[in-house]
């Protein structure tokens, strides 16, 4: 390969980065029945293996007070307080001196029998607490079987993670100082990995492969994540240039800070509104480091993640009020749950999918699970009252199921009402547009929205039939197809139509090539990752709008990627 190119993968989070490899491996174990001779050595290793595992939750507890917020942390302390519970370690070590069997084998059958019991109590907060006891019973048995655990939590500087794919989990409980790059085996530009490590300003190469098994811990790469291409243990030569390059990435970086403050408003004075996605209320800071003017999508399917339990009403109102607050009194759109396709639930057994893209997902699970959605959406409007809320539906395939939630949500929105709780009365209520039934026959939809937000991610997926994790397929999965182009102008005129505002949220309204053609489309709002604001918005001020105009009605006969990238004279 050119230039000394080890592998070459897709670049989907840009910035170059020189570091050492962390490799991210599943670990497995099986948990045998052993008769032992040697009792009171199997009681101590027991013994010695809880206190170890008290020790690294107290640290990890120290670290997660600091990154994760007080809350997340008095998890960490209830199951401290667990391992210290007699009911489950006397007993251990009772069956141990009574049966003689080996300690993984008791202690995991004894700590089972009580998550039983936990399991089949009234009280949700309970059963909760069944799930923090099966994270303890596996940190317990990996360290009486001596096996290593990354902690996310607690890395050397300077790490680039490597991993078949990196959850959304993973992600949001891992030092964010320390890591410095990405790089997975699967995914595509709109995978949720390649997504999180653009909202976190991380470079990123997907799609590699077979990179776990290249590299091992502590292996020195570059790895460049605008152009896709990863060094490993390169030249003296390589890493001079490519430090070189990292230096005026930097200095490049630090110029576009200046246009932190200002608006999003072409030369000749067309608003467009610059927003950004977030994942996290974590994500909030970054996003206005870098000069978002609001929110256009917040993708509230990371709380439902990073846990082992649906989130409660409470948990979920303190995510929306902390995100509210901290960006009032600009506008904060939430889109309601939007799991399924590569965003599983760990706790929600939904069984395997043929397509899980085309499957039981976002607001097609809402419909069908009332008391999810419910609770999530009285977060939501208890929550409005502390900044500027709007509330968007993912998935919307059809006017049924967008009616259908807004009498959900009508009603929800009543019975709070009526118990005295306050509620805002200018909230706003969209809908995504990502499935091209909902394209087509958006005339209709935007009669009964506030506003359209284009998920160009799945659309793109959905029009041209290409999965966007499928890295073997992504040069099908193309932002510039004609019939992806016809649909998005479809979906602006419409919304128009009716006097409503259309935005984007998907990973195009961030690209370069590609926001002076939208904006000439006519969008009203470009939201996308944080590290990319403020060069859409040096670009937005450079542009006017009359001329983007002209320039992408003549798109509209064209018939192909080729055609169009000539006309617009994009390489590549
Ligand atoms: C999209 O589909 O464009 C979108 C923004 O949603 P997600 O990437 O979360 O599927
Ligand atoms: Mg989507």
């Amino acid at each position: 390969m050119d230039r000394g190119v080890d592998l070459k993968g897709i670049g989907v989070s840009p910035g170059v980065a020189l570091g050492r490899v962390l490799l991210l491996k599943k670990t497995e174990y099986k948990i045998e029945k052993r008769q032992i001779v040697d009792v009171g050595k199997e009681k101590s290793k027991f013994l010695h293996a809880i206190e170890q595992s008290i020790q690294e939750l107290g640290f990890i507890k120290g670290k997660a007070i600091k990154t994760l917020g007080k809350d997340k942390a008095a998890i960490l302390d209830a199951q401290i307080l667990m391992l210290k519970d007699p009911e489950i370690v006397l007993k251990t070590v009772e069956t141990i001196e009574k049966e003689k069997i080996n300690s993984e084998y008791v202690f995991n059958r004894t700590a089972s029998e009580y998550i039983v019991v936990l399991e089949n109590l009234e009280s949700e907060y309970m059963r909760e607490r069944a799930s923090d006891i099966r994270d303890i019973i596996e940190r317990v048995i990996r360290n009486l079987l001596g096996i290593k655990k990354v902690e996310l939590s607690n890395l050397e500087k300077e790490t680039v993670l490597v991993a078949h794919d990196l959850t959304p989990s993973e992600t949001a409980t891992m030092d964010k100082e320390k890591v410095i790059g990405f790089l997975t085996n699967i995914g595509g530009k709109t995978s949720h990995s390649a997504i999180m490590a653009k909202t976190l300003g991380i470079p990123a190469v997907v799609g590699l492969g077979n990179v776990t098994q290249l590299l091992s811990d502590g292996d020195f790469v570059v790895l460049d994540g605008a152009k896709g291409e990863l060094f490993i243990e390169p030249s003296e030569e390589i890493i001079k240039e490519y430090t070189k390059i990292k230096k005026e990435q930097e200095r490049v970086k630090s110029e576009l800070m200046l246009f932190k403050e200002c608006e999003g408003i072409t030369s000749d004075g067309k608003k467009i509104e610059i927003f950004g996605n977030i994942g996290t209320p974590e994500d909030v800071a970054f996003l206005l480091q870098n000069g978002a003017e609001g929110v256009g999508l917040y993708r509230t399917e990371f709380i439902f993640m990073d846990r082992k339990a649906f989130p409660t009403e409470d948990d979920q109102f303190c995510a929306y009020k902390s995100v509210l607050e901290a960006l009032k009194p600009k506008v904060v759109t939430i889109r309601t749950l939007d799991i399924g396709g590569d965003k599983e639930l760990p706790y929600l057994n939904i069984g395997k999918e043929m397509n899980p893209f085309l499957g039981y997902r976002a607001i097609r699970f809402c419909l069908k699970n009332h008391e999810v959605f419910k609770t999530q959406l009285r977060a939501l409007l208890r929550a409005s009252v502390y900044g500027n809320l709007k509330i968007m539906f993912p998935m919307i395939s059809s006017l049924e199921e967008l009616l259908e939630a807004k009498k959900i949500l009508a009603e929800e929105k009543k019975k709070l009402t009526e118990k005295g709780i306050s509620i805002s009365s200018e909230i706003e209520v969209g809908m995504m547009i990502e499935v091209p039934s909902a394209a087509v026959i958006s005339d209709q939809l935007a009669k009964h929205v506030d506003f359209f937000s284009i998920g160009s991610n799945d659309l793109i997926q959905y029009t041209c039939a290409v999965d966007r994790m499928n890295e073997k397929i992504q040069h099908l999965y193309n932002p510039f197809n004609p019939a992806v182009l016809r649909l998005i102008k479809t979906v602006i005129d419409n919304g128009h139509k009716e006097n409503i505002p259309v935005g984007m949220c998907g990973e195009m309204a961030g690209d370069k090539e590609l926001i002076p053609l939208l904006i000439g489309m006519g969008l009203d709002e470009l939201s996308m990752s944080a590290s990319s604001v403020l060069a859409a918005k040096k670009l937005v001020k450079s542009s006017a709008y009359e001329k983007l105009k002209r320039r992408a009605d003549g798109i509209a006969n064209m018939g192909s990627v080729q055609e169009i990238k000539a006309y617009l004279d994009i390489r590549g």
